[in-house]
């Protein structure tokens, strides 16, 4: 950020830069997406719609919209480059997670204080669909046409696990369109990351974890409250919950999150740093004492389950005949949903029935010594200079992994610093993005799209 004038206030500055116009106007939309009743507001999505054709006037007259067949409220376009041999897809998505309880202010107001927007989605992701259509705008004002094909997917249903992205990616394979890269959200240039790492760690994504649910079911029993057997349904499943938390799946160190700490071992202080340095070596020992660090750490190294819903009777004096359990599981890569199930039905024992609720395979490994994922390092080295690069191993789900049947080299990355604090504004309260950094992600947008390979 040029640094304010005495005369100036940062905010006068920033009120001045299109971009966070745009944002601002497109937070105030709330395309909020709900898992019930339904998707995101039509009307919302539509009223989006007009706000970015405003902001991005440039790019609605001189890109081709293409309409997403089964997805009206999807947006694709297409910027012919001057070849069409190694096109480029960079994704975000409109819609948004409810904005929740304990906001410091109106979270669809879009406040802009001190140099920072506070609102639903500035990070999550309307920042990076703000910041992809203003490097598109600037490009195409200054004359700019792209050496590749640029498709710009921004879905409406990612945070439903809507089917708006796979629909965008049946359209570019039925137009015969093998994209060379694709860039969605998943990482980014984190502060703050691990104890001992004092430097900001670009986080590009090459994988993401499958998510998968299941039933557990527990059945027979039942009978009168005032004379209740033992063994009944609900404490048969208590004990398969149990069961599954105590003997989690195998930790194990991939291929990735040894690369991630190959790459981080000369910027770690102290002892860390050498521990770092040999991870490759000690993949055992180091992915339990990673699994004994909990939460993302131990996240890292395995697949999670996590029981989520449990269902018995529906009335306090009724005895269950039913109980039944949902279980959230993340996949790592390298495993499977057969693995996870095997693991289950050994764990759980006879007399549970399991049930597959929903079936998600972790995605593929895109590389990270080839091409593509240079072109997105020397972005990071040009804008982040202070930053490492490294892939690793998205945790979430985003809709990159509806592109990665058409793709090979689908990366996870919003080019915006987040510390920790921002981190865990995403899906919760007080999201917010500094004005600096929306313009740091826009360079980088700009940067990519100019240094496309011939
Ligand atoms: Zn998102």
């Amino acid at each position: 950020m040029s640094s304010p004038t005495a005369s100036t206030h940062p905010d006068e500055t920033a009120h001045q830069e299109p971009v966070v116009a745009a944002l601002r106007a497109m937070v105030r939309v709330p395309t909020v997406s709900l898992r019930s009743p339904d998707v995101a507001d039509p009307a919302l999505v539509a009223e989006l719609h007009r706000v970015m054709a405003a902001h991005f006037p440039l790019l609605h007259a001189r890109l081709e919209r293409v309409e997403v067949p089964g997805s009206p409220g999807a947006l694709l376009f297409r910027w012919p480059g001057r070849s069409a041999e190694r096109p480029v897809v960079l994704m975000a998505h409109q819609d948004v997670v409810p904005a929740g309880e304990d906001w410091t202010g109106d979270p669809f107001e879009a406040r802009l204080e001190a140099g920072t927007l506070w609102g639903r989605g500035v990070l999550d992701d309307k920042g990076s669909v703000a910041a992809v259509c203003q490097a598109v705008e600037d490009l195409l004002a200054a004359g700019h046409t792209p050496a590749q094909d640029v498709w710009l997917s921004f879905g409406h249903e990612e945070e439903v696990s809507g089917e708006a992205a796979a629909h965008a990616a049946a359209e570019l394979e039925r137009r015969g369109v093998a994209p060379w890269l694709v860039l969605d959200e998943g990482g980014a240039v984190g502060t703050e990351v691990f104890p001992g790492v004092a430097v900001p760690v670009a986080f590009i994504g090459v994988a993401e974890k499958g998510t998968t649910s299941l039933h557990l079911t527990a059945s027979g029993g039942g009978g009168h409250a005032s004379t209740p057997a033992r063994g009944g349904a609900t404490a048969r499943l208590a004990r398969a919950v149990l069961a599954l938390e105590k003997h989690p799946l195998p930790a194990r160190l991939g291929d990735v999150t040894v690369e991630m700490f190959r790459r981080l071992a000369p910027h770690a202080t102290g002892p860390i740093g050498a521990v770092l340095a040999r991870v490759d070596r000690a993949r055992p020992v180091a992915a339990r004492a990673l699994a004994a660090m909990g939460g993302e750490a131990a996240a890292l190294v395995r697949t999670t389950t996590v029981t989520t819903t449990l269902a018995g009777s529906p009335a306090l004096n009724v005895v269950a005949t039913r109980a039944t359990a949902g279980v959230n599981a993340r996949i790592a890569p390298g495993e499977s949903v057969a693995d996870l199930l095997a693991h289950v039905r050994r764990t759980v024992g006879e007399g549970i029935e399991v049930e597959v609720v929903e079936h998600g395979e972790p995605t593929p490994l895109s590389p990270w010594d080839d091409e593509a994922f240079a072109l997105l390092e020397a972005g990071v080295r040009e804008v982040f200079p202070d930053a490492v690069p490294t892939p690793y191993v998205v945790l979430a789900a985003t809709d990159g992994r509806f592109f990665t049947g058409l793709c090979p080299r689908v990366y996870r990355f919003a080019p915006f610093r987040m510390s920790a604090t921002q981190r865990a504004s995403i899906h919760g309260p007080d999201e917010h993005l500094h004005v600096a950094d929306l313009l740091d992600g826009v360079r980088f947008y700009r940067r990519l799209l100019e240094e496309l390979p011939a």
